[in-house]
C-alpha cells in the first residue's frame, strides 16, 4: 500500500516535466512547443510558424517527416543570408548566416527562414515578380534581382497566402 502511494505523485511529476512550454508565435498566437531534431534551437519557432501557416491554408506540413534540417552558423559569402543545401547526404539543409542573425528582427528572420524553406520543402524557385510599385509579389525573390522586399506585420499575411498557393509552385 505504502508503495502505491508513493507511486502515484512521482508519475503526475513525469508527466508534468513532459508537458512542453507555451510560446508566442509571430502572428501572436500561442502554441505549445515543438522540437526539431537536427534544428538549432533558435529556428524552432520559425518551423513551428511555417508549419503552422500552412496548416492555416488546409497545407499539412511536418518539417521532422520530411527530414529538413537546420543551422545557424556563418555564411562565407558575401550578399549571402540564407541556404538551402541539397546535399547527396543531408538533403534540405537550411543555414541561415550568423551575422545577420545576431542583427536582425523577428519579422526579418521569418522572412529568410520561410524563404528557405520555400526551397528545401515546398521545392520553389525564385521569383522575382513586381508589382507596378516595384515591390516583390513574392518571398521568393532572390533579394539580388529589381524588386524591393516589404516583408513586414501588415504585408505578411498577403506574403504568406502567395507563398502557399498551389497556383505560385
Ligand atoms: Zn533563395
Amino acid at each position: 500500500m505504502k508503495v502505491k502511494l508513493l507511486f502515484f505523485p512521482v508519475l503526475c511529476l513525469l508527466i508534468a516535466c513532459q508537458k512542453e512550454p507555451l510560446i508566442t508565435l509571430v502572428d501572436g498566437t500561442e502554441d505549445f512547443q515543438r522540437s526539431y531534431n537536427g534544428v538549432d534551437r533558435d529556428l524552432w519557432i520559425h518551423f513551428q510558424s511555417f508549419e503552422n501557416e500552412g496548416a492555416k491554408r488546409d497545407i499539412i506540413i511536418d518539417l521532422t517527416d520530411a527530414d529538413i534540417t537546420g543551422v545557424i552558423e556563418q555564411i562565407n559569402e558575401d550578399q549571402v543570408i540564407g541556404q538551402c543545401n541539397y546535399y547527396a547526404h543531408r538533403p534540405n539543409h537550411v543555414t541561415i548566416d550568423q551575422s545577420f542573425w545576431n542583427q536582425a528582427s523577428t519579422i526579418y528572420r521569418e522572412y529568410v527562414v520561410f524563404h528557405e524553406l520555400g526551397h528545401c520543402y515546398l521545392g520553389r524557385p525564385h521569383n522575382e515578380a513586381a508589382f507596378s510599385n516595384g515591390i516583390c509579389r513574392s518571398i521568393m525573390n532572390s533579394g539580388t534581382g529589381a524588386c524591393t522586399s516589404r516583408y513586414e506585420m501588415k504585408t505578411r499575411n498577403d506574403y504568406l497566402n502567395e507563398l502557399f498557393d498551389k497556383n505560385s509552385r
